[in-house]
């Protein structure tokens, strides 16, 4: 992301978002803040310098939609963080790094964490990906589960390098055959959420079961050809301690989740069929789309007797 000379940081964060939303959100890896929930506030310590300027220019920015047009939305909010994320992932070009583990006394809202969001994963841009992913390594340590319980509960970090986490969406075949040995070249954990029925789904028609699930694909992905991974390299990549997760069965967001029987489908038989393929627990839900805990009463309770107990959204890692 080009940086601006700033006069005022609403101006550059308008650039920026428009420089955003002009990304491939498929191809290519995006930096995000996200929000720890759950957090003990006599914890946010020393973070208030670089953490206060960071939360300034979300405000900055959130205020500036609202005075606009109504309500700065989910979205919104998302974008900022995306936004703060380009300008602070990479300290090159004297910006403010904001790299230092002292940055999480956070946002307005909570501390924040590191990730970068991947979905599909094709051989042909495999040499970017390791680019970002090399890039990501050197500044930062990947967090597993219980790191980020540890997170979560205000913990202390431990590690010189802030945290980071590495998220590849949807379980395609090439984040196990181009994303996963570059993280293992490099050192990083990651975390898979897999939408258990496109595993599931017979090789012939996985091509046919992304388009109508909102799985995007590549001229790589072609009809008949296996386009997610299996269970054996689900299985792989688990017992390589990489975190997996759900997301849901068949790639549905929140809003079509009304009924019993799609609380069963979508909620708890993935989770089942995950832990049952992979003989370990499943703690992590994303909805396609990214909804938050705690919108919606009824999902809620269903999430949590589901067993889930971390979900990621658009703009924050909830503990459920
Ligand atoms: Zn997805």
């Amino acid at each position: 992301m080009a940086r601006t000379s700033s006069s005022s940081p609403v101006t550059d964060l308008e650039r920026a978002v428009l420089e955003c939303r002009q990304r491939d959100y498929n191809l290519e890896g995006i930096p995000m803040f996200l929000v720890l929930e759950d957090y003990s506030p006599d914890q946010a310590s020393d973070g208030a310098v670089a953490g206060g300027r960071l939360g300034r220019l979300v405000q900055n920015y959130l205020d500036h939609l609202a005075a606009g047009r109504g309500q700065a939305s989910l979205l919104d909010a998302a974008t900022a963080l995306e936004v703060l994320a380009a300008y602070h992932f990479d300290p090159e070009g004297g910006e403010d790094p904001v790299t230092s583990v002292a940055a999480f006394g956070g946002l307005t809202a909570g501390p924040l964490v590191r990730t970068i969001n991947f979905h599909n994963t094709p051989p042909a841009l495999s040499a970017d990906i390791e680019r970002q992913l090399r890039a990501a390594g050197k500044r930062f340590r990947s967090v597993g589960e219980d790191d980020l319980d540890g997170l979560l509960s205000g913990g202390a970090w431990h590690w010189p390098k802030p945290p980071l986490i590495p998220v590849f969406y949807e379980g395609y075949r090439n984040n196990y055959e181009v994303a996963l040995p570059l993280l293992e070249r490099l050192g990083l954990r990651a975390w898979f959420f897999i939408p258990t029925a496109f595993i599931d789904t017979p090789v012939q028609e996985q091509h046919a079961f992304a388009r109508a699930h909102h799985i995007g694909l590549t001229d790589d992905d072609q009809p008949g050809r296996r386009c997610a991974m299996t269970w054996d390299e689900l299985r792989d990549v688990a017992a390589r301690g990489h975190v997996i997760a759900c997301h849901t069965a068949t790639h549905c967001a929140i809003s079509d989740v009304s009924t019993p029987e799609d609380i069963q489908r979508e909620l708890v038989r993935p989770r089942q069929r995950l832990e049952q393929e992979l003989g370990r627990e499943v703690k992590s839900l994303a909805w396609l789309s990214g909804a938050p805990y705690g919108e919606n009463d009824r999902v809620d309770l269903a999430v949590h007797e589901a067993g889930y107990r971390l979900i990621f959204s658009n703009t924050k890692i909830q503990r459920v």
